[in-house]
């Protein structure tokens, strides 16, 4: 995958990465949907393979993540995944940080039973409800 490069709001966060795959997801989590106003959409990225820098502000919403904005501007920047177990340290990061999504694609939705009526992203997307997600992932929010 292609280094992607990008920024907050206001620039002083920037983001350099090499996401794991080419795809991206969008969760509709309460958490997701009130942190992010529509619901988070986030490019995945190993720990070892992404550079945050500027004024990052997080916050930990759970046993197993933290939440990430920008303190100048309050962009999302990245859910991180802060327990041990098979997706320690990986990072989901905010899609609009980068032109065009970084070219990547979406490709799935999390929390589909939480997803508010009238929102309907194109494309074949599969979709995983909160039991679905809790049972592959032992946890998201
Ligand atoms: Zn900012
Ligand atoms: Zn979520």
């Amino acid at each position: 995958m292609n280094q992607l490069n990008g920024q907050c709001l206001c620039g002083a966060c920037k983001i350099t990465m090499t996401p794991a795959s080419n795809e991206m997801h969008i969760c509709y989590c309460d958490m997701c949907r009130a942190w992010t106003g529509v619901g988070m959409m986030a490019i995945q990225a190993a720990g070892d393979s992404i550079t945050v820098e500027g004024p990052v502000k997080t916050r930990t919403t759970s046993e197993w993540a933290e939440r990430a904005w920008c303190d100048d501007c309050g962009s999302a920047l990245y859910y991180h995944v802060t327990a041990e177990g098979p997706y320690h340290d990986n990072y989901h990061v905010a899609s609009g940080l980068f032109p065009n999504a970084g070219g990547t694609k979406l490709v799935g939705e999390l929390f589909t039973d939480k997803r508010p009526s009238g929102y309907a992203f194109a494309g074949d997307l599969k979709g995983m409800t909160e039991a679905e997600v809790m049972a592959t992932f032992g946890g998201e929010p």
